[in-house]
């Protein structure tokens, strides 16, 4: 029997996995996906700065946390595995060409500087110079202003998913292909999770299934209201990398790979339970790409893919243990950054399932991420699901 069963493979489930086990814990994943098919996967992998110093939100410190924390973590993973999951700096360049897309960058620079996130306002011409791949889009007046931020970072989520996989084996963890479909519990205990193959027993239990937590939640006696928000990203093989910097214009981004691919990314799509790609979508987000870069030959798309973000209602994830079982914690919701969150979550919670606290952990107000925290105290740190959608309609009717 293991120590602990985490119920989820996303990069939530993984990283948890590898901390545990690092610690000396035997666990067991069960994932009902194939690593490909999960939110994680499909992630663009955007790290946007974050300085999280004494002055920013408790959700600014937490992913400032997490940021150092991946660079420890890349380091370890590439020992470990020889995989190197593509964590750089490559920096990022936000610009706008709408009067109302210029209003809303203005904003975001006053935030930027605010928050001590070091951001370089710059024109046309500084922009072309910058980046030669958008002078057309200059020229056309579809930019006009930018902002770069040289600590922006980019990570290949599914390089990162292939190094937590290996490493996770490689430290014992036992990684299972079942479906849970409902928890036994026996006072205020978790005794076993129910899948199609039998029933997992173990000591201590994580629910960490990403957009599908809230079901299971339920059961311990949980309102996650974890909402499933689709995105759907178009690769692209360049003959050559034509950018450095991730672009990003609106909503809508461009990550460009060192191999030379170039990642479109995303839409916002509120439709439920359907990690599908459309036809639609492809067309938009290729739209995009050659608004901003001219012409692009159609064969160049390798590849669409989608995802669900488990959306949360206050855009922050929900880290902790639920009021009913004492040995059973939850670890979801991350919705827009769960990548960029993972690894300070999989400490928080080991040391919350271990009842230990990792040295080096800054002060991390953990009842701000509690299941239990009540509505009243909610604070919308986090974008919520529903302030995205309602910026997603913002860009629509006055587009950047
Ligand atoms: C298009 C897109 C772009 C994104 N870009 C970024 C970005 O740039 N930066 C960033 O930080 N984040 C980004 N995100 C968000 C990030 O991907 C998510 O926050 C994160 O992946 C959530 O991880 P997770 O492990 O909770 O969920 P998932 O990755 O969805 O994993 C859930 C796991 O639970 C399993 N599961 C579900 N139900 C069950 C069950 N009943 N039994 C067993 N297993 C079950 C699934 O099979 C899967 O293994 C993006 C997301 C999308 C879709």
């Amino acid at each position: 029997m293991a120590d602990c069963c985490i119920i989820g493979g996303g990069v939530i489930g993984l990283s948890l996995a590898r901390e545990l086990a690092r610690r000396g814990a035997a666990v067991e994943v069960l994932c009902r996906d194939p690593l490909d098919r999960t939110a994680s996967w499909a992630a663009a992998g955007i790290f946007p700065p974050v300085v999280g110093g004494d002055g920013g939100t408790g959700v600014e410190r937490f992913t400032a946390w997490s940021d150092r924390l991946h660079w420890e973590w890349a380091r370890e993973l590439a020992d470990e595995t020889g995989i190197d999951n593509g964590l750089r700096r490559c920096g990022g360049l936000h610009v706008a060409g709408s009067a109302a897309g210029r209003t809303r960058l203005a904003g975001a620079l006053e935030r930027w500087q605010g928050q001590g996130v070091r951001s370089i306002p710059c024109d046309g011409p500084e922009i072309a110079a910058a980046e030669p791949a958008l002078a057309g889009a200059v020229a056309d007046g579809t930019i006009a202003t930018g902002v770069v931020l040289p600590d922006e970072t980019q990570i290949r989520t599914s390089r990162h998913l292939d190094a937590l996989f290996a490493a996770c084996r490689s430290r014992g963890v036992t990684i299972t292909h079942a479906t849970v479909h409902g928890l036994d519990i026996t006072g205020d205990r978790v005794t076993g999770v129910r899948t199609e193959s039998g029933t997992i027993h173990a000591d201590r239990y994580c629910l960490a299934a990403g957009a599908w937590s809230g079901g299971l939640a339920k059961e311990l006696g949980l309102e996650l209201r974890t909402r499933p928000i689709r995105g759907q990203i178009v690769l692209l093989r360049l003959p050559q990398q034509v950018l450095t910097r991730i672009v990003s214009f609106g909503l809508d981004y461009l990550v460009p790979r060192p191999d030379g691919r170039l990642l479109v990314g995303a839409t916002i799509e509120d439709v439920g339970f359907d990690p599908v790609t459309t036809a639609e979508a492809e067309a938009d987000l290729l739209g995009v790409a050659r608004r901003l870069l001219g012409d692009l030959p159609p064969h160049l798309v390798e590849r669409t893919w989608a995802g669900l973000r488990p959306g949360s209602a206050d855009g922050l994830p929900t880290l902790g243990r639920g009021p009913r079982c004492h040995n059973a914690w939850v670890a979801a919701g991350h919705f827009r950054a769960g990548i960029h969150q993972s690894t300070g979550s999989a400490v928080l919670v080991a040391d919350m399932m271990l009842g230990q606290r990792s040295p080096g952990r800054p002060p991390i107000d953990d009842g701000e991420f509690a299941p239990a925290r009540p509505p009243a105290t909610r604070r919308a740190d986090g974008e919520s699901v529903g302030a995205y959608l309602a910026r997603v309609a913002e860009s629509a009717a006055a587009p950047p």
